[in-house]
């Protein structure tokens, strides 16, 4: 039986609802408070044990459903030159026997299976809402939310992002994210395939794409900028429409030949935080990228989320304490999300600085090695 019967998760998207999951398994009745009125953004791709975190959920196959499945052999990973050839075949991911295949997922699908899965267990989601208030005492945390509404939980998960209030809220002195010097740019397009999946590396930034189903093809990119600035929509199709023009790689010039300044972009800073331990004070604790954001150069940060989540759950399902509960979570869970924000920002340090590419290459296939281990 579980050290707790109630929990209040803040924030709604894939740490939060995959905790939701975890916990309403281990018998924990879960609220959930998400700010934003529905799930947004572009595609993630699950890979390692992030598809192992997702059996254990019992959601692998419904999210696999709306997904691309990226089979052993896949060509993703392929690295190219500016005219499109091949330099490389990619960071090897290791075999993890019994571990479901990756997928490649659109966001807003995949949260929308995330929540469905956690309704059914009996979480509720309340959407357009936050905690307005916290008042944490010997017998629990009482929390009045931005609806009115007011209840008592035995604990809070904070997953509400890089961005996290309740990370601040629980240490005001704590590090605020870093800038890696680059930019995340990404774009949903529409229409048939292109041939050519992989990742393109040119002097003006590295892009990549896979399909998705529903005619849909993510294409990510990445750019040096020295400083972090405020990038409007124009920026950020003048931006891509830059990158674009500097490739000769048919897949590239087809895409540019297709971009329109409506395109469905999205640009950001790439920033990380690896918030010292412990991650956790009194009744609430930190989980996802409210404790460790990270660039995506290994696209492990939402695969770390679904790990904490699990792991959260069967801490919180074993100890007698909820104070043993969080003191095993950090013991099981430190160094393998600093593996991967470390080795993230390394590699886009190694990519600024115009490494060969055999660098990269070779400290992703070592990460991903490390990360194959079970959590
Ligand atoms: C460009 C890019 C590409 C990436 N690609 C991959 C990839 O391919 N694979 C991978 O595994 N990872 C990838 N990642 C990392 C991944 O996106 C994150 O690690 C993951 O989204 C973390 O999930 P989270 O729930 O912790 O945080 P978030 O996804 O940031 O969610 C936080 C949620 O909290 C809500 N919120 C914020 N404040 C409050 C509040 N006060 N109250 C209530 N709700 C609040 C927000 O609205 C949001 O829904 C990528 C990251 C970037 C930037």
């Amino acid at each position: 039986m579980a050290c707790v019967s109630t929990a209040l998760i803040i924030g709604g998207s894939i740490a939060g609802l995959s905790t939701a999951i975890a916990l309403s398994r281990v018998g924990v009745s879960c609220d959930v408070v998400e700010l934003a009125e529905a799930p947004g953004g572009a595609s993630i791709a699950l890979s390692g044990r992030a598809t192992q975190a997702l059996d254990e959920l019992g959601v692998y196959d419904a999210c696999a459903a709306g997904s691309t499945v990226f089979l052993p052999g896949s060509t993703v990973v392929d690295q190219m030159d500016a005219a499109g050839n091949l330099i490389s075949e990619g960071p090897k991911r290791p075999l993890l026997p019994g571990v479901k295949d990756a997928i490649g997922v659109y966001r807003p699908v995949f949260l929308a299976t995330l929540q469905e899965a956690a309704q059914q267990l009996g979480a509720k989601v309340y959407r357009g809402v936050t905690a307005r208030s916290t008042d944490e005492r010997d017998d629990g945390v009482f929390v009045t939310m931005t609806d009115g509404r007011q209840a008592r939980y035995d604990m809070v998960v904070g997953a509400d992002g890089i961005g996290s209030r309740t990370r601040t809220r629980l240490f005001p002195d704590a590090p605020t994210p870093a800038y890696s010097g680059q930019y995340s740019l990404r774009w949903m397009m529409s229409g048939p395939r292109i041939d050519g999946e992989g990742w393109y590396i040119g002097p003006a930034g590295r892009l990549g794409f896979y399909h998705l189903p529903g005619g849909l093809t993510y294409i990510p990119a990445v750019i040096d900028m020295p400083e972090r600035v405020h990038l409007t929509d124009e920026d950020v199709y003048s931006l891509f429409a830059r990158l674009l023009d500097s490739y000769t790689a048919p897949a590239v010039v087809e895409m540019r030949r297709r971009l329109t300044r409506d395109a469905d972009l999205i640009g950001r800073p790439f920033e990380w935080i690896l918030l010292p331990v412990p991650w956790h004070r009194g009744r609430t604790i930190l989980v996802g990228d409210a404790a460790h954001a990270t660039t995506a150069h290994m696209g492990m940060g939402g695969g770390m989320a679904l790990e904490d989540a699990v792991v959260l759950a069967q801490c919180v399902s074993d100890a007698p304490t909820l104070d043993a509960a969080f003191g095993t979570f950090m013991e099981r869970r430190h160094s393998r999300v600093a593996t991967v924000v470390e080795t993230s920002v390394e590699l886009s340090r190694l990519e600024q600085a115009g490494a060969p590419t055999s660098e990269n290459v070779g400290l992703l296939s070592k990460a991903f090695q490390a990360l194959g281990q079970p959590y």
